[in-house]
């Protein structure tokens, strides 16, 4: 079942995502994904680019949580300078932390999108859950070595969606 690791949206990075189009979506709460969505994954702290975007976000009224499969230690920087909350070690595609956050904020699936840069972790732990889904492309090309082993799996994905017409890597759509 492919269909099941296609995003809802699909934009080039955080910037280009229509935030108030999401609002009238009734989305609430959005969950982003730290390395190479936010940030390469080498990257120790927020930009001032960064800050500036989620301050907008929270500006507009979503709840902002970074959600990674990183660890505490990884997240703390971003939580304290961007002041949101965190999920860490999410093991993402799992659907354990998603739940988590549903229950814990008291937010309906409808009411939350994750935006991640990866189908199969963000995109397929995002749709088995039924949270809206919207993914971007990777900063950048550096990785660590589990994610190289995930691009593994995404290539082979990535084809099926091209021979299918789902979805064309750089053919960005909004749902
Ligand atoms: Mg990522």
């Amino acid at each position: 079942m492919i269909e099941k690791y296609k995003p809802d949206m699909y934009m080039k990075n955080i910037y280009e995502i229509d935030y108030k189009k999401l609002k009238n979506m009734g989305i609430k709460c959005i969950l982003f994904d730290l390395d190479n969505t936010l940030v390469p994954f080498n990257v120790k702290f927020p930009s001032r680019k960064i800050k500036d975007i989620i301050e907008r976000i929270k500006d507009k009224g979503f709840k902002v949580i970074i959600f990674s499969n990183s660890s505490k230690s990884r997240l703390k920087p971003f939580k304290d300078k961007l002041e949101v909350d965190c999920a860490y070690s999410c093991r993402k595609p799992s659907t354990y932390k998603f739940k988590k956050i549903l229950n814990l904020y008291k937010y309906n699936e409808s009411q939350v999108a994750i935006i991640g840069d990866q189908l199969v972790a963000d995109i397929l732990g995002g749709n088995k859950c039924g949270i809206y889904t919207i993914l971007v492309d990777p900063i950048q090309k550096k990785e660590f070595i589990f994610t190289k082993f995930n691009r593994m799996i995404e290539k082979v994905i990535y084809k099926k969606f091209k021979n299918k017409n789902i979805l064309k890597k750089g053919n960005y759509y909004e749902s």
